[in-house]
């Protein structure tokens, strides 16, 4: 241990890690060689430094998607565009004006950041973001039907996913579920027979992440909207991804635009921040200005309540929407998604190249997919890169590639490794290549 120490290429670790923690690897290294078959390493210095980077290397770290998920859910959601990144560093880095006015010198409100820019897309008289949808839609619910009834389909009483079903934030918001209809139609005439004096609100909710086929009727937005104006009861429409540009020109038809769901006249829409918006996580709430003021001045609105870098990145992503070419280039995720089929056979080749000539690497014609409970039956095409795992099998590769630095995540088809382009950085080829390389070295 001690002679150790004085190896002149572990006293140069002493430099960048501390004390404590290169003798802790030391230490490791030393009980594995005794216990190790093979005996001591090949070389004392490498050894205790790998151990030393494992034990200082973050838990929460990059990684490259491979997979052709573009809003994976396990791996973050939406990777954010360079202006929102900048957004983000500035007002991180320093202080800021998070809550101050800086005209009058008086307090200001975080609320404030994102208004302007929210309103500007959407048209919405007001406008409101917090920490994530599943916060907008809970604040949303406690700020105008809390001890009273919400009236919503038995068809969208839905799971989104990590533990999200509608029923339970309904009720978690004080909230009292009233269905109608059925799980596959339920007809304007449901609700109508519904609302009585206990009736707060009505609420209606994307089908984020699967279709219904078949013998299916839903209500039509304008005609709710237009009863619940009647009844003076305020609907509530949760669109889930936050699509704000038209993507129709590429094929994805069939999710909800925000701007379409705020012309039904409905009085909130609310959605995610980090789905098809492509910003950070945070929940937007837009609409009428009496029911957003209501959401504002709830005691939830302070516990669901974004932080400054949310709203930085939220603000800078919003700003890339009012030029909406400009948008579908800038936002990561909208780029992504509207890849052409010619570009990503392009980038295939060019994958491939990069990966080694042992794993025979073949280009297949494959689907991607959106992804983050959007677009459930979109088709997108795409050429990837298929490669034959050998004696190590396409787990076994799989494996080695999650455990490596940076971590790759493919996908598995055909009993070979896929490898889509589409989600993948153009510069990160290289990278992939040397990934691959060094998984089949161990
Ligand atoms: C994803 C989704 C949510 C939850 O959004 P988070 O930002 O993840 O909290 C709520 N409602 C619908 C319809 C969704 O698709």
């Amino acid at each position: 241990m001690d002679r150790l120490l004085l190896e002149p290429e572990i006293v140069e670790l002493l430099r960048t890690a501390p004390r404590i923690a290169v003798v802790d690897a030391v230490r490791e290294s030393l009980a594995a060689a005794r216990t190790r078959r093979a005996g001591p390493p090949e070389s004392w210095a490498a050894d205790v430094r790998d151990r030393l980077s494992e034990r200082t290397r973050p838990s929460l770290r990059p990684v490259l998607n491979a997979t052709g998920v573009v809003l994976h859910t396990n791996l973050g959601r939406a990777p954010l565009a360079p202006a929102a990144l900048a957004a983000m560093a500035a007002v991180a880095a320093g202080y800021s004006n998070l809550e101050l006015d800086l005209d009058t010198g008086t307090r200001g409100s975080r609320g404030d950041h994102c208004r302007a820019p929210l309103r500007a897309v959407t048209g919405a008289e007001d406008a409101l973001a917090v920490n994530n949808a599943a916060g907008a839609l809970l604040l949303a619910l406690g700020a105008l039907a809390a001890g009273r009834d919400v009236v919503i389909s038995r068809g969208e009483l839905i799971e989104i996913g990590g533990s999200f079903r509608i029923p339970d934030i309904l009720a978690r918001s004080g909230a009292r579920l009233r269905e109608v209809g059925t799980t596959n139609r339920t007809h304007l005439d449901d609700y109508s027979k519904a609302l009585d004096p206990n009736v707060a609100a009505v609420l209606t909710v994307h089908r984020s992440n699967f279709e219904q086929r078949g013998f299916v009727a839903t209500a039509e937005g304008g005609a709710l909207a237009a009863l619940c104006r009647e009844a003076a009861l305020p609907y509530l429409i949760d669109v889930g991804s936050g699509l704000l540009a038209d993507l129709s020109p590429w094929g994805l038809r069939d999710e909800p635009r925000v701007v379409e769901a705020l012309a039904t006249g409905a009085d909130l829409v609310l959605f995610s921040g980090d789905k098809l918006l492509g910003g950070p996580q945070a929940g937007c709430i837009v609409g009428r200005r009496a029911a957003v003021a209501r959401c504002r001045e709830h005691p939830v609105a302070r516990a669901v309540r974004a932080d400054k870098m949310t709203l930085a990145a939220l603000e800078a992503t919003l700003a890339l929407y009012l030029e909406p070419e400009q948008a579908v280039r800038t936002v990561p995720v909208l780029r992504m998604l509207t890849l052409e089929p010619e570009e990503l056979e392009r980038r295939a080749v060019r994958l491939a190249a990069a990966c080694p000539r042992s794993l025979d690497p073949k280009l297949e014609q494959g689907r991607s997919a959106v992804g983050g409970g959007s677009f459930p039956g979109a088709d997108l095409p795409t050429t990837l890169v298929s490669l034959d795992a050998g004696a190590l099998g396409p787990d076994g590769l799989a494996l080695r590639l999650r455990l490596g630095e940076p971590p790759v995540v493919p996908r598995i088809g055909g009993g070979r490794l896929l490898l889509d382009p589409r989600t993948l950085p153009e510069n990160s080829f290289p990278a992939v290549g040397a990934a691959l390389a060094e998984a089949l070295r161990e």
